[in-house]
């Protein structure tokens, strides 16, 4: 239910122009998929998957021997629904000793999710530390610090500006020395500057392989889907600085973009693992595509 409440806005978007095509055809031609096809489009979903569900429309059509454009809708639920499931997503870091990296540029709602994050893993019983090491941002740490207390949670900060490596290097001592299960760190990203930044997050990646090499390590990208495909653009940018092992979608309370969820699954492969649809922690949530699209469809 709150699923489908914060996903409002996109399927007021996506579904209601999609149920105008299947009342307003009464044969299923060329211009009727054309029509869906613009939907998809529109509704931010990204030319590759947009073109890989037509296709697979056209061929369960054809299959079923559809004729009425009515009865495409499950067929069409279905191919995006099958679009998105082309990865995997797993929550290793939730089963044992980890380091999740968070990374996003400002104002995504990075620190917000990083804060959700922590309370929904000490929530679960595990030991939570925290690691404030976007120190470009001045006011990341106290708001960092508001979650952690918060939270009930172990927070390590260092001084405005200092060297976000270092905040890691401190944080992984902290964190073997209370048994942490999972370190989760929050760190800037500043695209404008990409060599800086495959410094800083290579410099930080070095320290874990040294000094923390029995932790599973995940980095997770937020970006905001509010801003559509400019969120899809992002993502490919950090992906060629860092590996990224997926993706905290935020904002889709706020936005008739949610349709970018499938884009970033199906053009960039890489796991949409959270999503968040409000400020409260219950609002970030763990994606799952059948979920996703139920929510918008049905
Ligand atoms: P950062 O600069 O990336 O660390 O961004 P913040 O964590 O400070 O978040 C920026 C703003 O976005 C804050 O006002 C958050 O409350 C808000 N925000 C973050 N996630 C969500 C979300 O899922 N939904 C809504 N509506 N607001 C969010």
């Amino acid at each position: 239910r709150r699923l489908a409440e914060g996903l409002s806005k996109t399927r007021d978007n996506i579904v209601s122009g999609i149920d105008s095509i299947f009342s307003g055809f009464s044969s299923i031609d060329e211009d009727f998929y054309e029509e869906i096809e613009e939907t998809l489009i529109m509704g931010d979903l990204g030319i590759n998957a947009t073109t890989a569900i037509i296709e697979d429309l056209k061929k369960k059509v054809k299959e079923n021997h559809i004729k009425e454009p009515s009865e495409c809708k499950r067929y069409l639920i279905e191919s995006i629904r099958q679009q998105m499931e082309v990865t995997e997503t797993a929550y290793e870091f939730e089963n044992r000793t980890s380091v999740v990296l968070v990374i996003g540029v400002n104002g995504v709602g990075k620190t917000t999710s990083v804060g959700k994050l922590a309370g929904k893993l000490k929530d679960q019983g595990k030991k939570v530390v925290l690691a404030a090491a976007d120190t470009f941002r001045a006011a990341a740490g106290e708001q960092l610090s508001e979650w952690a207390n918060r939270a009930g949670v172990e927070i390590i900060s260092g001084q405005e500006g200092s060297d976000p490596a270092s905040v890691v290097y401190d944080a992984v001592a902290a964190a073997k020395a209370r048994h942490a299960d999972v370190l989760l760190c929050d760190t800037a990203g500043r695209l404008h500057n990409k060599k800086n930044l495959m410094n800083e997050l290579g410099k930080i990646n070095r320290i874990l392989e040294k000094e923390y090499p029995e932790a599973y390590r995940e980095t997770l990208v937020v970006l905001d889907g509010t801003t559509g495909q400019n969120a899809l653009v992002q993502a490919r940018e950090f992906a060629e600085v860092t590996n990224i092992t997926g993706i905290i979608l935020t904002k889709l309370d706020g936005t008739a973009k949610g349709g970018i969820a499938i884009a970033i699954h199906s053009e960039l492969g890489i796991p949409v693992k959270y999503i968040g649809v409000g400020e409260s922690i219950e609002d970030l949530q763990k994606f799952n595509a059948e979920e996703f699209v139920n929510a918008l469809f049905l």
